[in-house]
């Protein structure tokens, strides 16, 4: 067995790496949130997925489920059981786990007793009746257990305890792939805790947390987020700078429940895909060698034939985010977030900025003019010179990196891309996954200068102009 795969989660204190190769978790339902919960469970190093859903894939071109599309990764015919396609993927994506597939869905007690013993449960498929069967099987048997659903806008997580009746969660609408991403990052990393606690942790969840787009506080403790459409969102010209975890995950939320809104997708990365990065970003596993913005590209392109998509390997410049009416900043130093900051404000494009850490992260959205600028609110000015001095005294140390905060982090960043340009976030959006209430705002930043003054000055320019126009 190679290590290499999972350096960058090992580097981390009290990892152990055997204690998840030993453990086993069932996933019942294999729609577009247990498909995104077991590719991050996949990645992660977990020896047995079970996988519980007797459904078929949808064959249609615009499938409700999204992540159907993953059969044309696998090779499987589209009618496939949804439970076996998804178990293909997850042994292309790491070949180590031990993926089964169950079609079986859970109408009354007795038949959860054809599930096999494991050391988690995690019910997904958003069916009441089976959310019941499961919490009562998982306290019967003692086992952790959580019940998570998405939708359109928002989605919900509960852990089952001991002292309480059943739990139910809901939420409407097909689900949208950013928000199944934010609510299978936030289960993945509580499962985590239970299969391998770390020291600093923390309590377990206290209780149920939910997401809700539409909402100006975005988190709350329902159980039920309300059921609202989707947003209807034209995105135009999208880039995407950095197609590491976070870019993998931000491209797969986009082209998966947005490609029709988008005119052209084009991917920047200087990388090539290495055996380290395969722990989190779940596209690359038959690729290492290769340009990821290619392998990407390519890959987005197999799951959404219709998408306009170029891949550019080389980095970042300025006339890519000119020329986007939206970027995504996915890179993991400072130096290419004051860059692209600078590059943005100049040009009053707006971004999306996201950050991970192993345990937490955070989301920026900058639109010049309406919000604060990333230099204002994070000071990567100075961060960028001192990580470059740091650099040159000590060299690039190895950096932690694990899938679950980057595919939480990504999927935040996709669902606030459909305010950016209508109501775009004047906080920051933090996650802990340590922290008792695990999200939250940070107070929110009234727009800069540094955006302001340049929206002045063009406004005074093109004044200037039209008064020297010929009358
Ligand atoms: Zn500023």
């Amino acid at each position: 067995m190679t290590d290499t795969r999972y350096a960058r989660q090992t580097v981390l204190s009290h990892w152990d790496q055997n204690l998840l190769r030993r453990a086993h978790v069932i996933i019942v339902g294999a729609g577009a949130l247990g498909g995104f919960i077991s590719l991050g469970l996949a990645a992660l190093g977990i020896g047995t997925l079970t996988l519980v859903d007797d459904s078929m894939i949808t064959s249609d071109a615009a499938s409700p489920v999204g992540v159907d599309r993953f059969r044309f990764l696998v090779g499987a015919s589209a009618v496939s059981r949804r439970a076996a396609t998804l178990a293909l993927m997850l042994g292309a994506i790491n070949p180590e786990v031990s993926v089964r597939s169950i079609p079986l869905r859970l109408r009354y007690d007795a038949m959860a007793l054809s599930m096999p013993a494991c050391h988690a449960l995690i019910e997904a498929s958003g069916d009441p009746v089976s959310q019941r069967i499961c919490a009562r099987y998982a306290r019967q048997k003692g086992i952790p257990a959580f019940m998570g659903v998405a939708g359109a806008s928002g989605g919900a997580c509960a852990f089952v305890r001991d002292d309480e009746n059943d739990i139910v969660v809901t939420a409407e609408g097909t689900p949208d792939i950013g928000v199944c991403e934010v609510i299978a990052g936030a289960m993945i990393e509580e499962v985590r805790k239970q299969l391998m606690p770390l020291p600093g942790d923390g309590a377990a969840v206290a209780g149920p947390f939910s997401y809700d787009l539409n909402q100006q506080t975005r988190f709350g403790t329902t159980t039920h987020p309300p059921s609202t459409p989707r947003l209807a969102t034209s995105f135009g010209n999208v880039l995407i700078i950095g197609a590491g975890a976070l870019g993998t995950y931000v491209a797969l939320g986009l082209a998966l429940s947005h490609g029709d809104s988008i005119s052209r997708l084009t991917i920047v990365d200087p990388d090539i895909v290495e055996e380290t990065n395969l722990n989190r970003q779940v596209l690359y596993h038959d690729a290492v060698g290769q340009p990821k913005a290619v392998v990407l590209a390519r890959k987005l392109k197999l799951l959404q034939p219709g998408l306009n998509v170029m891949p550019d390997v080389g980095m970042v410049a300025a006339g890519h985010v000119e020329a986007a009416d939206l970027s995504f900043l996915c890179v993991d130093n400072y130096a290419a977030r004051a860059q692209v900051n600078q590059w943005a404000v100049k040009a009053g494009r707006p971004f999306i900025n996201g950050g991970t850490s192993p345990f937490g992260g955070h989301v920026e959205v900058c639109a010049p003019g309406h919000t604060a600028c990333l230099n204002c609110r994070l000071d990567v000015d100075r961060l960028a010179r001192e990580q470059a001095g740091r650099r040159v005294r000590c060299g690039d140390a190895v950096e932690a990196g694990i899938v679950q905060t980057n595919m939480l982090i990504a999927g935040l960043m996709v669902c606030e891309a459909q305010l950016a340009h209508s109501a775009p976030l004047a906080s920051a959006i933090e996650y802990d996954a340590r922290a008792p209430a695990r999200f939250g705002l940070r107070s929110a930043r009234a727009a800069c200068d540094c955006g302001q003054q340049l929206v002045d000055q063009k406004t005074a320019q093109q004044e200037m102009q039209n008064d020297h126009k010929p009358g």
